[in-house]
């Protein structure tokens, strides 16, 4: 089974990342996507990353109606700070019948060459890319197992639900409902 996976720290998730998972359900071969919920790095203090568990349960209120759709902890377990090679290693060793296939917006291919595993990445997995404004590298592009998509893209990112929250605003449809009451429940951000 074709399983993309949407790595990030979803701090929180919202409608943007969302749109793109369901693009790629509909308009490409892959039949689930994974979001993949980074861990806390223990050596990192962040004051405006949300607890690990939150960001979880956020995610999966976000899916829960989408049964293709699912919020993964995988890299909780793993060894930190979490490296995208490990990671695949131990899916692909979890879960056989898998084909495990990246999902990333176009600027995250400028620094993929910097990533621990790089070659095996891009030669041992299918990197599906979806056009987002910002630094781009065309050769990549140009591989063998990368193909991009132009997906609508929504120009939000969880920084600026943040700063909504903190200014007293409502994040009424840029989260699912269920993640905004699951904010204010707990006086997250
Ligand atoms: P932050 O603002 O806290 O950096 P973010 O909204 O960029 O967060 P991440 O959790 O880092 O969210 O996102 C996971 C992945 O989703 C990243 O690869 C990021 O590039 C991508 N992404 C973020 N926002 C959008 C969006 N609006 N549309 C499509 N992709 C997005």
């Amino acid at each position: 089974m074709k399983t993309g996976l949407f790595f990030g720290s979803f701090n929180p998730i919202h409608v943007g990342h969302l749109i793109i998972a369901n693009y790629m359900l509909q308009f490409t071969e892959v039949e689930e996507v994974w979001f993949v919920v980074s861990p806390q790095n223990p050596f990192k203090i962040h004051d405006t990353l949300a607890d690990e568990k939150h960001r979880l349960a956020m995610a999966r209120l976000a899916v829960e109606d989408n049964e293709k759709l699912k919020a993964s902890d995988v890299e909780f377990g793993l060894s930190k700070p979490s490296f995208t090679i490990h990671t695949l290693h131990h899916l692909k060793e979890t879960y056989p019948d898998r084909e495990f296939i990246l999902i990333m917006g176009s600027d995250n291919l400028a620094g993929l060459h910097k990533w621990k595993g790089f070659e095996e990445i891009i030669t041992g997995y299918e990197l599906f890319v979806y056009h987002r404004e910002g630094r781009d590298n065309q050769s990549l592009k140009a591989r063998k197992n990368v193909r991009v998509f132009d997906a609508p893209v929504l120009n939000i990112s969880a920084t600026f639900i943040r700063e909504v929250l903190q200014a007293k605003k409502s994040v009424r449809y840029l989260v699912p409902e269920s993640v905004k009451a699951y904010i204010e429940e707990n006086q997250l951000y």
